[in-house]
């Protein structure tokens, strides 16, 4: 019999992208034994516009990924205009991958607990399962909606997004990365620059060649 496809997605702003996006989604490569796609999106919803232009942003993805055999990435969102909506991203996915393929979207667990504000959020599990990962100091969700549709859909095991295309909620502790992109963009803002336990050495040369994050390009 043949097996279903299965594709999993992490979507984020990557500005820049870090040890937390790259630790995490190669941990994850490897228990799901599937490579992991990230998508930087082109104009995120619920943020403020990128320091770093959509151009750079996916030159540092492309950087940091060059090595890393599990990790792919998919520019569709940049290509997209207007505000990435989530939604528009795996119901063209799933359109790809036919009704059988199993579509797994991540997030990080500060990124779930503001579900609730997404365009359509309830419509995501049409298309995908999600997939939370945990990361330091992040919140649980606050919303009673949220949390309330977190119960009706979460299941105990990562390996049972597998049984299924879509419809799931799993979480997943993975190693722990305390990094954040805002972080790092201070620090460079500060003219230090971070070590490379949390950024790879060539997107840290990218930033300094391309004079990113400076308060003067704000
Ligand atoms: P910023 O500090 O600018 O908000 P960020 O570090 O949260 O950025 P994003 O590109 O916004 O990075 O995040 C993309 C996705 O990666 C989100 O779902 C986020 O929760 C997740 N993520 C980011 N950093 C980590 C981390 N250290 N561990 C686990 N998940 C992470």
């Amino acid at each position: 019999m043949k097996m279903a496809q299965v594709k999993v997605c992490f979507g984020g702003t990557f500005d820049p992208v870090h040890c937390g996006h790259l630790g995490s989604a190669t941990a994850l490569a490897k228990r799901l034994k599937v490579p992991v796609t990230l998508l930087p999106n082109r104009q995120p919803a619920h943020r403020a516009k990128p320091g770093a232009s959509s151009k750079q942003r996916l030159a540092m993805l492309q950087l940091a990924t060059e090595s890393e055999g599990q990790l792919l990435i998919d520019s569709c969102e940049l290509a997209r205009m207007g505000p990435s909506y989530t939604i528009d991203t795996v119901s063209s996915m799933r359109a790809e991958i036919g009704p059988h393929g199993v579509l797994i979207w991540c997030l990080g667990m500060d990124a779930f607990a503001q579900l609730h504000t997404w365009h359509k959020w309830r419509e995501l599990l049409q298309f995908t399962h999600l997939l939370i990962l945990e990361r330091p100091g992040s919140e649980l969700p606050q919303d009673a909606e949220l949390k309330a549709f977190w119960q009706q859909h979460q299941v105990a095991e990562l390996g049972q997004l597998l049984g299924g295309p879509s419809g799931c909620i799993a979480s997943v502790c993975l190693p722990q990365f305390a990094v954040s992109a805002t972080a790092i963009r201070q620090a460079f803002e500060q003219g230090r620059t971070p070590p490379a336990t949390l950024l790879p050495k060539t997107v840290v040369q990218y930033i300094t060649a391309q004079n990113l994050y400076k308060v003067e390009n704000k």
